[in-house]
């Protein structure tokens, strides 16, 4: 058998380590005498899973006693729409949008009730954050939502960027939660799908401030209100077991990474070496996104010469290195380097691209 290098945005890699360990644990996890997809929710293997997983969740993140970790389904896009539900109020709310995914948050937030553009880059391509100048505040606002990190442009937010606004802030780190070390503190709400940097997808992680709960009105769904999810231990229906069990598997791996400070430094590297053969390919490949705020994940870059996209595509794979091609909406190629692609698979794809640009420069 032979494990490519996987770039995929997501679903995307998942540590070698965790697979392995899943894989022995498939048909008899410690002894139950079945596996973790065949057991109740409510028994005390499962109990201790999800136990396990939500402290180690907390060590690693730092979360405080006063936030809950909610382990939910629907996806980061069903986020978009649970938020206002539950956080509005009857207010309105303000939107901070750097890309695609922030766009779509703001957009499905409409649907729901009041909410109001704060600041946008859009006519800028999406390549940058707004200036402090260009983001006008509601003071009133229920909350100002910002995705911390944008999958698809590439576009990520410093930790020291992050202000205090005087509003809860809600943030969507699907793409790179768990890649660095977070101040929870400055966070009201903190959500993200699990299969870009968490595990399986089929889990929606929420990490949520005590002082927001219990705002929503009655007539929204139970499995809707965050209050009543965390009343009930985020069980009152069964939540995704398997993927809250591969989760946990990643905690820990993480944990012997050296946590988050472990990871980050290691991810640093990665985007460093990456970042640094686009810039130096004299315009062979290029990434249109400033250098402040490019992201550690998610990389996007175009060839001078679109023509050779085919080929790159098609060589890149034959090489061992999947899944490279840009979304669609951008164009070009894409490496998405999450926590489970090692500084290896990262300096493999490096080695490939020189060797292409001399081959075709
Ligand atoms: C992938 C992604 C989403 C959408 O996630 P789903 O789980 O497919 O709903 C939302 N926001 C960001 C930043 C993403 O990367």
């Amino acid at each position: 058998m032979t494990r490519v290098w996987n770039f995929s945005a997501g679903p995307a890699a998942l540590p070698e380590e965790v697979l392995r360990q899943a894989q022995e644990e498939l048909l008899d996890w410690h002894g139950a005498g079945c596996g973790v997809m065949e057991m109740s929710h409510r028994g005390k293997e499962f109990t201790s899973i999800v136990e396990t997983a939500e402290a180690d969740l907390r060590e690693l993140m730092g979360i405080p006693a006063h936030y809950k970790v909610l382990f939910l389904q629907g996806g980061a896009t069903q986020q978009f729409a649970q938020i206002p539900m539950n956080l509005l109020a009857g207010r309105s709310a303000d939107y901070i949008v750097t890309g695609s995914w922030s766009k779509k948050a703001f957009k499905e937030a409409q649907r729901i009730g009041s909410v109001r553009l704060a600041a946008s880059t859009e006519g800028d391509g999406f390549t940058r954050l707004p200036t402090a100048e260009e983001i006008r505040l509601d003071p009133f606002a229920a909350y100002l939502h910002v995705c911390t990190n944008e999958t698809i442009h590439g576009v990520e937010i410093p930790a020291e960027r992050i202000a205090d606004t005087g509003v809860p802030l809600v943030a969507d780190m699907s793409s790179h939660i768990l890649s660095r070390p977070v101040p929870v503190e400055k966070f009201g709400l903190i959500y993200a799908g699990a299969q870009k940097n968490i595990g399986p997808s089929g889990l929606t992680l929420v990490i949520i401030h005590r002082d927001l709960l219990g705002m929503a009105p009655l007539s929204i769904p139970s499995v809707m209100d965050y209050s009543v999810m965390a009343e009930n231990g985020s069980m009152l229906n069964t939540p995704p077991t398997f993927a809250i069990y591969i989760a946990g598997l990643v905690f820990q791996w993480l944990k012997r990474q050296g946590g988050l400070a472990g990871i980050a430094a290691v991810n640093t590297e990665k985007a460093r070496i990456l970042y640094d053969a686009i810039d130096s390919s004299g315009g062979f490949y290029s990434n249109p996104v400033d250098p402040d705020c490019r992201s550690a994940m998610n990389v996007p870059f175009v060839l001078a010469d679109p023509e050779l996209d085919t080929t790159f595509l098609a060589e890149s794979k034959a090489a061992g290195l999947m899944a490279l091609k840009g979304h669609k909406s951008v164009g070009g190629m894409r490496a998405s380097i999450y926590n489970a692609v090692p500084l290896a698979g990262v300096q493999a794809l490096v080695d490939f691209m020189n060797d292409f640009a001399r081959r075709n420069g």
